[in-house]
């Protein structure tokens, strides 16, 4: 149902330092925010928004994410992050980075529904629940619904941003440290893409293509340190 909203943002803002006449003070700001589109003000239009396109990019990356890290899991004890689920029989291990994707993508199907039922859209399943609400977004802003699916978006992407994306992680780089194998310049440290990963360090120069493990490493830091490598 649409609803004209001319007045406060549905999900209550304020205005920093500005106050309603009747406060006494002691207050960072009582003055409601007006709405600027739908019932949303500016500022939660904007934020729902930027939640809908990172959430395009942290669901896919969370499923990714849980699978290596239920990988990691069943290979070594377990974290208290993996779950069973199913028929323990077939070991399916599943991390709670995929349980999350897992919630927030029915949790923006349900959205999709919601929308397609009360816009009278038909179409095909679809692959990416947020790119799809994006455009829906204004016409969802307008609808009593706005204030629930406002707080959900941003609930949903807090919950996603709490796992790094490979982009958080610092990049590979290269190491000014001679390969212990060959003694070529051309060791790359690879930093660990998600927690219980090991760091990886390669020597490039392909005739040794040398992997370091990790006790490897701290060695050749040491002896680098002590100026004998
Ligand atoms: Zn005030
Ligand atoms: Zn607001
Ligand atoms: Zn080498």
């Amino acid at each position: 149902m649409i609803v004209h909203n001319t007045g406060p943002c549905v999900r209550g803002c304020t205005i920093r330092g500005e106050h309603n006449p009747t406060c006494e003070g002691e207050c960072r700001g009582c003055l409601p925010r007006p709405t600027a589109i739908g019932n949303l003000c500016q500022s939660c239009y904007n934020r729902v928004e930027y939640g809908l396109t990172e959430l395009t990019v942290r669901v896919p990356w969370l499923e990714i994410l849980g699978r290596n890290l239920a990988m990691n899991a069943s290979a070594a004890p377990q974290d208290g992050e993996t779950f069973m689920r199913g028929d323990p029989s077939e070991g399916s291990v599943l991390h709670a980075a995929f349980l999350r994707a897992d919630e927030i993508r029915s949790d923006l199907d349900n959205w999709v529904g919601d929308v397609r039922d009360k816009r009278n859209l038909h179409g095909d399943p679809i692959d990416d629940p947020a790119k799809w609400l994006l455009p829906h977004l204004p016409w969802i802003a307008d609808t009593d619904a706005a204030e629930t699916f406002a707080g959900e978006v941003l609930r949903d992407v807090g919950q996603a941003m709490a796992w790094p994306t490979p982009a958080d992680v610092e990049p590979s780089k290269h190491l000014d440290v001679p390969c212990p194998r060959c003694a070529t310049i051309a060791l790359v440290y690879t930093p660990p893409r998600w927690e219980g990963q090991p760091a990886r360090v390669e020597c490039t120069e392909p005739d040794c293509a040398r992997v370091y493990t990790e006790d490897e490493w701290d060695e050749i830091k040491k002896l680098a340190l002590l100026g004998v490598a």
